[in-house]
């Protein structure tokens, strides 16, 4: 499985989805566990479920697997690829050793995605949201394979139009590889999503923290406006990877976002991006820490503190899962902050400083 976006979510559904119905599989590759650390747990009937970057896929010569999936390609990794041309062939290439009898699962939605399927032997399965395709898709809220209802949408209780798709690119990937309806609906209902990808992790004081560290790119951070309900103050910001944030800021104005409290290396690329789009409702403050701290104080009870950064963390952190863990961090001081707040008695005096 390769994409953009939504790797690691999508290759964790199926794997909870091959589990579910009794076979041994591992989610493996770029979400964590190199595939050869698994071959021997596997076993000659294991089922690998392998997430591959672009990165891993400047150098994949023999790999070919029975069922490849691409989920989406947008704008990433600029600064390594160079080009979107360059970027969108070593997407490509993951269906480059396929033949014949294997599968290839492409996201009708996405043009670029549609694309390949003139690049690879393998048969051709689609997934969409918005169109009756050869293969798995939405109809009246309802996950549908080749003309069969399944079950409703609404039992992945993952919020997101985008989770939906993910959805889709699973139900294909499992139907193909032989896997019973009733397996798919109990792994999918289960399925809670991944860390650091639009998880809320606290409140305080009415306002509910988000963590979407994993948002590293412009398009993640686009489909978390779109999904995110209420309104929110979101913190964008990071090391830039040479895209354009523009985009950026016309989902923003067309969201429940209210405030962009911008911080980190890329700081000014974004805020030239927010102004040039008419989008002032910002703040810039760096560091990290402090950034948070503000976006709490400007969001208002019943708004959301949405971390979302559209960038890597590289600038100030070693990875997103500790850009995330400090979010939470800061959210633990802020209420501990809060809570001395309410405990200091209310004879007590405070010593004056100069
Ligand atoms: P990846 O492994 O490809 O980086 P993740 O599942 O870790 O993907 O998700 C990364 C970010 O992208 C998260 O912010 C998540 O909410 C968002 N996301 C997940 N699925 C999609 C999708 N299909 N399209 C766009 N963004 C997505």
């Amino acid at each position: 499985m390769t994409g953009t976006n939504g790797k690691t979510t999508t290759v964790t559904m199926l794997e909870g989805i091959f589990r579910a119905a009794g076979k041994k599989a591992i989610a493996c590759g770029n979400v964590g566990r190199p595939l050869t650390s698994c071959l021997q747990e596997l076993g000659e009937d294991g089922l690998a479920v392998l997430e591959i970057s672009s990165f891993q896929l400047e150098t994949l010569y023999s790999l070919r697997p029975h069922v490849a999936v691409v989920l989406n390609v947008t704008e990433d990794h600029l600064n390594r690829h160079y080009n979107m041309e360059n970027y969108i062939y070593l997407k490509s290439r993951l269906l480059k050793n396929s033949a014949e009898s294997e599968y290839a699962v492409l996201n009708h939605d996405d043009p670029i995605v549609r694309g390949f399927a003139e690049k690879t032997k393998a048969k051709i399965v689609w997934f969409s949201l918005r169109e009756r395709v050869e293969g798995a898709y939405l109809q009246d809220d309802c996950f549908c394979w080749y003309g069969e209802r399944l079950f409703p949408a609404g039992d992945l209780p993952l919020e997101g139009e985008h989770n939906r798709a993910n959805a889709l690119a699973a139900i294909a990937a499992a139907k193909l590889m032989g896997t019973d309806t009733t397996s798919i609906r109990t792994a999918l209902k289960n399925f809670r999503g991944v860390k650091h990808r639009l998880e809320k992790v606290g409140e305080l004081n009415g306002i509910t923290f988000i963590d979407d560290s994993k948002a590293t790119n412009v398009d993640s951070a686009i489909k978390a406006v779109g999904s995110v309900k209420g309104e929110s103050v979101i913190l964008l910001g990071g090391k830039d990877k040479g895209y354009s944030y523009e985009p950026l800021f016309d989902a923003i104005k067309d969201s429940g976002v209210v405030h962009a409290v911008i911080y980190g290396e890329n700081a000014f690329r974004i805020l030239n991006a927010a102004l040039k789009k008419g989008f002032s409702a910002v703040t810039l403050c760096r560091p990290f820490d402090l950034a948070v701290r503000v976006a709490y104080l400007t969001a208002g009870k019943g708004q959301n503190v949405l971390l979302s950064p559209a960038s890597a963390s590289f600038d100030a952190f070693t990875s997103y899962e500790e850009r995330g863990k400090r979010f939470c961090e800061m959210l633990e001081l802020l209420k501990s902050e809060a809570g001395n707040a309410l405990s200091v008695p209310k004879e007590a005096t405070v010593e004056e400083d100069e």
